[in-house]
């Protein structure tokens, strides 16, 4: 006889010419018929958690940007069936009621947000330089975008009586402090208190509010705040996380995401997920070269 396991998986392969994996079905239907919204979905960590989703059996994927031409790019390549794009500037939070609104109206309900647009400045500035125009900037899209995305997201699933799910992208500086990018840091601790403050209210509605806190991933934001290619960040990195012979991409972080999103974390909530390989936190800092300290 032998294990369920062995049946299906057998099952599966017979009457194939290759072996198929005995759960790629049940892989695609982790989302399946739900209607989800990314914001900064053109680009990184958006853009590839927006394709997972689909890839999941999302039924519909808004992808929410200001970078017109790529979010247009992605979701056409996603399908335009089950995917659009919309423009949106999260710092605004007329425009992301509009994309709420839009998206309930044209799809029917709202199950999943994930909130991720954010921006980081390339001032590396410490707390003695900190220029609070750009610190206003900053904390404009990283925080107050961020809640105006978890405050209209819950209003609408409130309102249409769905258990949705919410994730935040939060970040390793989250918890831990480097010397330079203050107001980023900053901004991110204020995504955890989001979460924890908003998980705590929504759970009687039976809505999650989760994050994920990645480390240093080699996308356009992490290639313009230091300076460097994609190859030099993921190098620069590698070394100080403890998990050896991997280095972060967007698609470890959208498995992260997917994870959060669906029902397999049905009792996790105002939880912050590390996607970091073990990340050592350290006060050293990518981009500042401090060789006398490396182990
Ligand atoms: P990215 O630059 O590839 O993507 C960010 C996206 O957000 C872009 O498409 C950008 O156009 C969009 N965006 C910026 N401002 C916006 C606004 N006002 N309204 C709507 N969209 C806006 O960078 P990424 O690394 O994928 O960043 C995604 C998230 O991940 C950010 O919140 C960032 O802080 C976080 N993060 C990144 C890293 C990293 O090392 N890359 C590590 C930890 C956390």
């Amino acid at each position: 006889m032998g294990s369920p396991f062995i049946l299906l998986h057998r099952h599966t392969c017979l009457g194939r010419g290759k072996e198929i994996p005995w759960d790629v079905t049940s892989l695609k239907k982790k989302l399946d018929g739900k209607v989800a919204i990314v914001t900064g979905g053109a680009s990184g960590i958006g853009e590839a958690t927006a394709r997972h989703f689909a890839n999941h059996g999302a039924r519909a994927v808004v992808i929410a940007d200001i970078q017109d031409e790529k979010g247009q790019l992605v979701a056409a390549s996603i399908g335009a069936h089950r995917s659009t794009y919309i423009r949106c500037d999260v710092s605004d939070e007329n425009q992301f009621k509009f994309l709420v609104d839009s998206t309930v109206q044209t799809y029917g309900r709202l199950d999943i947000m994930f909130s991720n647009a954010g921006i980081i400045n390339d001032l590396n500035q410490s707390i003695l330089e900190l220029d609070f125009s750009a610190f206003d900037r900053l904390f404009a899209v990283n925080v107050r975008g961020m809640a105006a995305c978890v405050k209209h997201a819950a209003l609408a699933m409130v309102e249409g009586g769905v258990r949705g799910s919410i994730v935040c992208t939060a970040s390793v500086v989250a918890t831990m402090a480097t010397p330079i990018h203050a107001d980023y840091i900053m901004s991110k601790h204020a995504v955890l208190g989001l979460v924890r403050s908003a998980s705590a209210r929504l759970g009687e509605y039976g809505i999650r509010v989760n994050c994920v806190s990645p480390s240093g991933v080699a996308t356009p934001l992490a290639c313009n705040a230091f300076k460097m290619t994609a190859e030099e960040v993921a190098k620069t990195i590698e070394p100080k996380i403890c998990l050896k012979g991997v280095v972060l991409t967007t698609s470890h972080v959208a498995d992260a995401v997917v994870f959060l999103a669906c029902d397999e974390s049905e009792f996790i909530t105002g939880h912050n997920l590390a996607v970091d390989g073990g990340f050592r936190p350290s006060m050293r800092y990518i981009g500042v070269k401090d060789e006398a300290q490396d182990d």
